[in-house]
């Protein structure tokens, strides 16, 4: 789970530093992925055929504009593919990549997908508004792209109880989280693990993640459960608020 993809000398400006890879090391974790023997691909191909065997699927939250500039050119170069969760609202507003931008990179293999209308958080949304947010965002999507969109990733992954059985009410197939492991057997009904790329993450570690480890693999489960109860006690806004103050930084 990619965020920002930062191009030499550009500012990345408004994007959320710990989360924000340069370039060069982004072109370095294709290769890596490239030399795993593991498939690599996007998760919309990866989760509709029952392939047998290690596969990485490479995905992008938010739609930033680093994405097209930097992330697509790096990937296509490479004849790989990738999902990218947009939200509707934001696209084509400064940072973030325009439709025509987005019809591009969908014309060259990538997988567009909806990461919710605008980004708020699903589970400050009641029911109903969560439902008319999960279909405007893929039926917008869809018309705009002109293909299907059949996974959701939710903001913030913020993942409500329910929401997988949502999702596939809405259209979707597959829900996307934040929670990190790894997907393993029936893909139906539940919300998929990911595993979130920060700023710090070393290639040995990235290398152990595409072995497999069981080891890395605890270690960023303790770290999500540390996060998730900090959510959980402080609620959305004030946690925001701590973690800006740990990172020193404003959240994007
Ligand atoms: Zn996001």
């Amino acid at each position: 789970m990619y965020h920002a993809v930062q191009a030499a000398g550009d500012a990345c400006a408004g994007q959320d530093p710990h989360y924000t890879i340069p370039s060069a090391r982004f072109a370095g974790h294709l290769d890596l992925a490239l030399r795993s023997g593991a498939r690599v691909d996007c998760a919309r191909d990866l989760l509709a055929t029952d392939g047998s065997g290690p596969a990485v699927a490479l995905t992008f939250d938010d739609g930033h504009l680093s994405h097209y500039v930097c992330a697509f050119p790096l990937l296509a170069a490479r004849g790989l593919r990738a999902d990218f969760f947009v939200n509707p609202a934001r696209v084509g507003t400064a940072g973030f990549a325009s439709w025509s931008q987005l019809r591009a990179m969908a014309a060259a293999g990538m997988s567009i997908q909806s990461h919710g209308y605008d980004h708020r958080y699903f589970d400050e949304l009641a029911p109903a508004v969560l439902r008319e947010d999960l279909q405007r965002a893929r039926g917008e999507i869809e018309a705009h792209i002109g293909q299907p969109v059949t996974l959701l990733a939710p903001p913030g992954g913020r993942a409500p109880a329910g929401l997988a059985a949502l999702a596939r009410a809405t259209g979707y197939r597959h829900v996307l989280g934040s929670r990190p492991g790894r997907i393993a057997g029936r893909t139906g009904l539940r919300v998929l693990p990911r595993v979130p790329v920060t700023a710090d993450l070393d290639d040995a570690r990235l290398r152990a993640w595409l072995d497999g480890s069981p080891f890395v693999s605890a270690r960023a489960q303790m770290r999500h459960l540390v996060l998730g109860s900090a959510k959980r006690l402080l609620g959305n806004r004030r946690y925001e608020q701590v973690r800006a103050r740990l990172l020193g930084q404003p959240h994007g």
